[in-house]
Order: C-alpha cells, then sequence, then structure tokens
C-alpha cells in the first residue's frame, strides 16, 4: 500500500511519546546538554593520538611514518617529521611528529587513516562537540589537542583497546625473544673463539721466529792495506 512505511513509522513515534509517559524505555530523547546519553562504543567521529605512560609528548606511538597524511581522502592530516629520534614503545629509536595537526573542518570521520596506521597511534575518537566559533585555527588540532592516553582509548573503546593492548604486548614479546636469542648466539660465539685461542699455543706446533740475515763483517781499516 502506498506510504504504508510512512504510517508504521508514525504509529512507532506516536506508541514511543504515549509511552514515555509511563515506561523510561519509551523516553528516547534526553535533555541535552545537561543530560547525555552514554556513547556507544562503535562510534567514531574525529582521530586521536594514542600516547603511553603520563607523557604526552614521550609517549606518543606515533612514528611520523606519514602513511596516514598519503592515505587521507581529503588529505586533511599535516605532519613535519623530528630531526632527533626517541625510542618507540619496543625501545627502537624512531623519529616523531614535531607537527601533526588535523584538520576538523576537512576531516571525514572515514577512519582510514587509523585502518593503515601501522603502529596502533591513532584511533577514533567519540568525542562530537567540536564545534568553535574561530573558523581558522580554531579548527585545525594540533598534536597536543590530539594526544589522548592509552587509558583514555580504553574508557571509549574497551574491547578495540584491550585487542590492540594483546597485540602490542606479542609483538613485544616477539621482539625482546628475537633480540635475546641473537645476544645468546653472540655470547655463545664470543665463547666459542675464546676457546679455540686458549686451546691453540698449547695444540699448535710453536712458531719459529724468521732466520735473522747474517750480519756483514765489520770492515778491518788499516793494517795488511
Ligand atoms: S578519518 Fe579519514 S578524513 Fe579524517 S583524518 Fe582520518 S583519513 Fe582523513
Ligand atoms: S599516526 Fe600512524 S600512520 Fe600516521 S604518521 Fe603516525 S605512525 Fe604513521
Amino acid at each position: 500500500m502506498l506510504g504504508e512505511g510512512i504510517l508504521k513509522g508514525l504509529a512507532e513515534t506516536a506508541k514511543n511519546f504515549a509511552g514515555s509517559y509511563v515506561s523510561k524505555e519509551r523516553l528516547t530523547t534526553v535533555q541535552y546538554p545537561e543530560e547525555r546519553i552514554p556513547t556507544a562504543e562503535a562510534a567514531r567521529v574525529f582521530p586521536f593520538l594514542v600516547y603511553d605512560g603520563t607523557d604526552w609528548e614521550a609517549g606518543l606511538r606515533c612514528v611520523a611514518c606519514q602513511i596516514c597524511e598519503k592515505e587521507c581522502p581529503p588529505k586533511c592530516i599535516y605532519i613535519e617529521k623530528s630531526k632527533d629520534k626517541k625510542p618507540d614503545y619496543v625501545g627502537k629509536l624512531q623519529i616523531f611528529p614535531a607537527r601533526f595537526d588535523i584538520d576538523v573542518s576537512v576531516c571525514m570521520s572515514c577512519q582510514i587513516c587509523v585502518e593503515v596506521c601501522p603502529f596502533e597511534a591513532i584511533k577514533m575518537d567519540t568525542e562530537f562537540e567540536l564545534a568553535t566559533d574561530d573558523r581558522f585555527e580554531g579548527l585545525l588540532r594540533h598534536r597536543n589537542q590530539l594526544a589522548k592516553s592509552n587509558e583514555y582509548y580504553h574508557k571509549i573503546h574497551p574491547t578495540e583497546a584491550a585487542e590492540v593492548d594483546a597485540r602490542l604486548a606479542e609483538e613485544k614479546a616477539k621482539v625482546e625473544a628475537k633480540a635475546k636469542a641473537a645476544a645468546e648466539a653472540a655470547a655463545a660465539k664470543a665463547a666459542a673463539e675464546a676457546a679455540a685461542k686458549s686451546a691453540a699455543p698449547a695444540d699448535a706446533p710453536q712458531a719459529t721466529a724468521p732466520a735473522k740475515p747474517a750480519e756483514p763483517a765489520p770492515k778491518t781499516t788499516g793494517g795488511g792495506e
């Protein structure tokens, strides 16, 4: 029947409206901004940069590889690499972003930057109150505004953050095991070389010194001449 869908929708709205006077479940609206509905875990609005520890600058996971900058469809990420290095989460010295800005007015919340980041350094925030009356500088979010702790990430996306932590821990354990095996192999090689060196003088025949060339006979002066 023509308009059946519209009538069904209106009936549902009317049912909720009338029901909201008797049942709280039917109350689908809140008095925003005083009241807020808890944000869904799957919500995604705008990216943020994850940092570990308490110091955002030292703990930023981002290594300024610029993959997200290249892959962002509307090109609203601006990164400048640092000149020096700092250790990353596995202790490897890495460069970091001296500048990392994202333009709120251009970002389309596609999450591609998150998908392509190999370091789990950028994630989607659920914060949606990003409006500002400063339409130029205010819409460009800098790295100090984008940086949010791993605890915050756990708070807004607990399931996803736990999976990421497990993955990073596994990766870190693999790197540590590899480094340990390499150190053990190097130590074993050094010990074998030292043992071979110390055994060499006893077993090997004494090397004979090269014969000294015969010294020329001293010249005699006067006498028989
Ligand atoms: S969410 Fe999409 S548009 Fe926004 S910064 Fe990331 S890649 Fe760019
Ligand atoms: S957020 Fe990720 S992909 Fe983007 S520059 Fe940093 S490490 Fe690279």
